[in-house]
This record gives C-alpha cells, sequence and structure tokens, in this order.
C-alpha cells in the first residue's frame, strides 16, 4: 500500500492506473476511523479497481471556537486497517502544504449549505467543498464515497460536482450504528459514559418521528414536536428538521422523499443524525 503526502505524488500515482484503464474509487475522510468508514471503504474496493482513501483533518471547515486541535488523530491506526481491507493509496497531506500562507481560492455551493447545519457552523461547508475539490484534483477517483451520515454534505458534494463538471460518480452508503442506535462518529470518543447514555435518544427521537410518519401523520410540527420531546433534556438541541432529501428545502407536509434531520450538544460533543423516509 501507497502513502503519498504530496498532491503531485498523488497525481502521478492516479495517472499510472488510469493509464492501465483501472478506475479509481475514493473515500475522503478526517481518519480516527470506525466502522461508518469501513463500509465506505468496502464500497470503493467492491466497486473499482483501486481504491484510496484519504486522511487529513481539514483546518478550513472547523471555527475558531471548535474541535480542531483536540480532533482525534490515530494515523498508524487508521494505516493498518486499510492495509488489511485491499486499499491500494491513502493520500494524507499536511495542512501547511495544503494551505500555504497566501492560500486564497474557496468554493462554495449556494443554498444547499445555507440550511440545518449551515447557520450553526459558518464557513464549514465552503471548508468542505475546498478540501475535497483539493482532494478530486490529486487522486482524480471515478468514483468517490459518502456517508448519509453527513446527508447535507453528501447533498452538497454533489451539487458542487454537477455544477463544476467534475465528472465523478457521487456514492452515499447508509448510516452505521453502533449496537445501541448511536450513529458511528468519531466524535462519539469525546462521549463520557454518562453523555452517551444521553446521545442514544438522538436515534431514538429520530425512530419516533419516523413512526409517526410510518403511521400516516403528515403536520411537520407534530412530527418534529416529538422528536424534540424524545431527545434527553441535557441535549442542547440545534434544529429538529424535516426537509425534502433532495434539495433540502424545509417541508410543509411530509410527503415524498424526506430527510429528518437533528443535530444538538450533548457536553461539548456537537453530534448529528438523520433518518431518510419514503413516504407512500
Ligand atoms: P469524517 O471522517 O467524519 O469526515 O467522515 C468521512 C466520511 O465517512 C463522510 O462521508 C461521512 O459521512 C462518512 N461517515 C461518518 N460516519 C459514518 C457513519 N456512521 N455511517 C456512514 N458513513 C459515515
Amino acid at each position: 500500500m501507497n502513502i503519498l503526502t504530496d498532491a503531485e505524488d498523488m497525481r502521478a500515482w492516479s495517472v499510472e492506473q488510469q493509464r492501465e484503464r483501472l478506475s479509481i474509487g475514493l473515500v475522503p475522510t478526517m481518519g480516527a476511523l470506525h466502522a461508518g468508514h469501513e463500509k465506505l471503504i468496502e464500497g470503493a474496493v467492491d466497486n473499482n479497481d483501486a481504491a484510496v482513501v484519504s486522511i487529513f483533518v481539514n483546518p478550513t471547515q472547523f471555527a475558531p471556537n471548535e474541535d480542531y486541535e483536540r480532533y482525534p488523530r490515530t494515523f498508524d491506526d487508521d494505516c493498518a486497517k486499510v492495509r488489511t481491507m485491499g486499499v491500494q493509496a491513502v493520500y494524507a497531506p499536511d495542512a501547511a502544504t495544503m494551505y500555504p500562507p497566501d492560500y486564497s481560492t474557496y468554493v462554495n455551493v449556494e443554498g444547499l449549505s445555507e440550511g440545518l447545519c449551515g447557520p450553526f457552523r459558518p464557513g464549514h461547508y465552503r471548508g468542505v467543498c475546498t478540501v475535497v475539490t483539493k482532494l478530486f484534483h490529486a487522486v482524480m477517483p471515478h468514483r468517490a464515497y459518502f456517508g448519509q451520515k453527513d446527508a447535507q454534505q453528501t447533498a452538497i458534494i454533489q451539487r458542487m460536482t454537477r455544477d463544476l463538471d467534475f465528472g465523478i460518480e457521487i456514492v452515499e452508503l447508509p448510516i452505521v450504528r453502533d449496537t445501541d442506535g448511536l450513529a458511528m462518529s468519531s466524535r462519539n470518543a469525546y462521549l463520557s459514559e454518562e453523555e452517551r447514555k444521553q446521545a442514544v435518544t438522538l436515534y431514538q427521537a429520530l425512530q419516533a418521528g419516523e413512526s409517526l410518519i410510518d403511521d400516516g401523520v403528515q403536520d411537520v410540527q407534530a412530527i418534529v414536536d416529538t422528536v424534540r420531546n424524545t431527545v434527553d433534556p441535557a441535549i442542547v438541541l440545534d434544529y429538529v428538521e424535516l426537509v425534502d432529501a433532495d434539495s433540502l428545502e424545509p417541508l410543509k407536509e411530509a410527503s415524498g422523499s424526506v430527510l429528518l434531520a437533528v443535530a444538538g450538544r450533548v457536553g461539548a460533543t456537537r453530534l448529528i443524525d438523520n433518518i431518510k423516509v419514503e413516504v407512500a
């Protein structure tokens, strides 16, 4: 397995694969790999000739008050893990090379970035789109794999890829959960035992909302209230929203493909979760 840290070296490696007519699947990650990442990696390994995992904790997607410094970094363990999974290359650039002091170019997807997490994480999606653009240019994949866990991010990347003619197929894979239902996240490592018990109620609350939808309830307020009332009161919610799964526009009633999404702070840790429902 190759470990590449420079964009030029990465591109040279990818050009070599393309010369041999091999397809490349990319899984962008910030490392601290867990079972959620592993599902994406399996998807890339199974459906492409060569799989690349990028590991980069991207400073431009963290606001100054966020957890960039303390974000878990487990690079050696991550490499050992992906090596056993049949990954051909890890791309792990360093922040100083990605963003030299006079760096000044950013990519922003309007509209889709403005709802849900947008107002609570100013500049976050601009940072995400910028780094994913740079990763796409370095790796030049045929397909790139993203998780429904970050449904807004995946929708934004899909739109960016289409709007900017990247010609890369974006594949979204379902949320992987722990046995207690909590969506896998590198940030779960921050949770105390008590906080983890509270965090589990996020998924239970989404399920309560989903049951109402399954029972034919279309009233958005009733669904949102049920979710809010089921979440542990110790969690400080940023939002509970029911939106169109594709446009991410708020819905007046539950119909079509809907995304029920929640974000909140459990102690100092911000967690997100969602459920997609096809309303019959
Ligand atoms: P991150 O390392 O947190 O930036 O995540 C890298 C990719 O893994 C993103 O596309 C996430 O949506 C995806 N991902 C993270 N957690 C999960 C999960 N529990 N299930 C599925 N995909 C996930």
